[in-house]
């Protein structure tokens, strides 16, 4: 047993990390997919889409042959709407929502179709929304994620002028970084970021760090408002003996090197664990078989009712041949030689409901044990507690507290994304960018 990279050739590779969900092959397939919508009046999809695009609206669009206006509407609401047509979790948002579901036919495919006219925009550079005269009004954004991304984009649009403050190399947060590399390129990221800034009046400035290059003071003076898009940080740790033995990982350090090299330099265990349950534990899984490990198995405190990831995604790992252990927590790592030998795990049962609304996971008092030379934690992720227990600004649990306007205990300073809501989704981050656009305007008098 051993982690090595190399393990698959670069063909075999390419094709692992290959859009998981292809685009239409033809106009054809859009036009036909878009006639099934009966625009339904009530539209609960857009009901359930968190930037509440005009679903309905950007599918006729689509099957009367007007994809410019269907990929505007989608832009009004959702300026990352292509990426949001690739990441989000559509079964249990629009597509979920939709009336097919009840009669037990097969939704229409919203996302496709919203990823059809949006990619045709970003391809084609189609200038849809135009920038209103700049006001003079100068607003900082620290973060260039989707929260921060679709701030600056709502301030630019009303003549704001933005500059986004990034600690990267490069822009798009987690999109870049964080989502699984079948789900989005980085060649794609650049793409959408590119759109979004070709509005003019937003300027990226990387590889700035908030707390270490600039000050929150030093924004204020400088600016007429700051909304701050920084998102969570690293991976809560297990706290079991043997964490810090070689071969313990980050899930999100693990991606991060999965996003930003080769995938063949990068190294994966032959029997990997995978701690947890959510998004981030799935992309862990699913990439770490298809790197070449030999055995990938994911373990789960509570039932596959609790599970925080959807049944799609789960579907994911079980295809790419993951092992799930439901009713198990990690006890212990054991090493020889410093390195990752096996994985103690206590068996657990149901037991009350807790503060998260599910039945708690207990201890039975039994334990089972693996052999496995790689353990990925990917038990949630922690706010960045060192630069916001720092600061002045008011959080709860590392994550800030903002008023029902977006506002920070620091007038002038707003936030939104996951380091307000602890980690949800993109789509949620970019409505989150909207409103503290929405509420820095007011603020700044525009
Ligand atoms: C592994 C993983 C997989 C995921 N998969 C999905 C998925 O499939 N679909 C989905 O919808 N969501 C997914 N998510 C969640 C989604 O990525 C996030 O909800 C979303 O990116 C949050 O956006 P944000 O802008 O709030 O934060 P981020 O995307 O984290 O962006 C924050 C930005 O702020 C920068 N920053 C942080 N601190 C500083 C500082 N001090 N100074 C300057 N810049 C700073 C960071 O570098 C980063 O670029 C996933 C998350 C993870 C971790």
């Amino acid at each position: 047993m051993a982690i090595e990279s190399n393990r698959l050739s670069e063909e075999v590779l390419k094709d692992f990390f290959s859009d998981i969900h292809p685009p239409f092959e033809y106009d054809e397939g859009a036009v036909i997919e878009a006639n099934r919508c009966i625009n339904c009046y009530d539209a609960p999809c857009t009901k359930l889409c968190p930037t509440h695009i005009d679903v309905p609206l950007f599918i006729k669009q689509i099957s009367s042959g007007n994809i410019k206006g269907s990929a505007r509407t989608i832009f009004l609401s959702n300026i990352m709407g292509t990426g949001c047509s690739k990441v989000c979790p559509v079964e249990k948002l629009c597509e979920g929502a939709c009336v097919f579901n009840l009669l037990k036919e097969e939704p229409v495919p919203i996302a496709k179709l919203q990823r059809y006219s949006t990619e045709k925009a970003l391809k084609e550079k189609w200038n849809l929304l135009i920038r209103k005269e700049s006001t003079g009004k100068k607003v900082a954004v620290v973060g260039a994620g989707p929260a921060g991304l679709a701030c600056a984009h709502e301030l630019s649009l009303n003549g704001v002028d933005v500059t986004v403050f990034e600690k990267e190399e490069k822009p798009g947060g987690l999109m870049t970084y964080g989502i699984a590399a079948y789900k989005v390129t980085p060649e794609f990221c650049k793409e959408e970021v590119d759109y979004i800034t070709a509005i003019g009046g937003i300027e990226i400035r990387t590889g700035i760090t908030l707390g270490k290059d600039i000050t929150l003071r030093e924004l204020r003076e400088k600016f007429d408002a700051v909304f701050l898009g920084i998102g969570v940080g690293k991976t809560r740790g297990l706290k079991i003996p043997g964490e810090e033995l070689e071969g313990v990982v980050d899930a999100i350090n693990f991606i991060y090197n999965l996003r930003t090299s080769d995938y063949s330099k990068v190294a994966v265990g032959d029997k990997v664990a995978v701690i947890g349950m959510g998004m981030t534990a799935i992309d862990a899984a699913t990439q770490s078989k298809r790197l070449g490990a030999k055995e990938v198995t994911m373990i789960y405190r509570r039932s596959e009712n609790e599970k925080p990831c959807t049944d799609s995604q789960l579907d994911i790992a079980r295809l790419d041949g993951c092992h799930i252990i439901w009713l198990a927590a990690p006890k212990e790592i054991i090493g020889e030689n410093g390195k990752v030998k096996k994985l103690v795990c206590n068996k657990m049962k149901l037991g009350d409901i807790d503060s998260s609304g599910r039945l708690s996971p207990v201890e039975t008092g039994e334990t089972f044990t693996l052999e496995v030379d790689m353990v990925i934690k990917a038990t949630g992720q922690l706010p960045y507690e060192e630069l916001i227990g720092k600061s002045s600004i008011r959080a709860r649990e590392g994550k800030i507290v903002i008023s029902e306007n977006s506002e920070t205990n620091i007038p002038g300073v707003f936030a939104g994304g996951d380091a307000v809501n602890g980690g949800k989704e993109v789509v949620n981050a970019v409505q989150d960018g909207k409103n503290g656009a929405k509420a820095i305007l007011t603020y700044i008098g525009i």
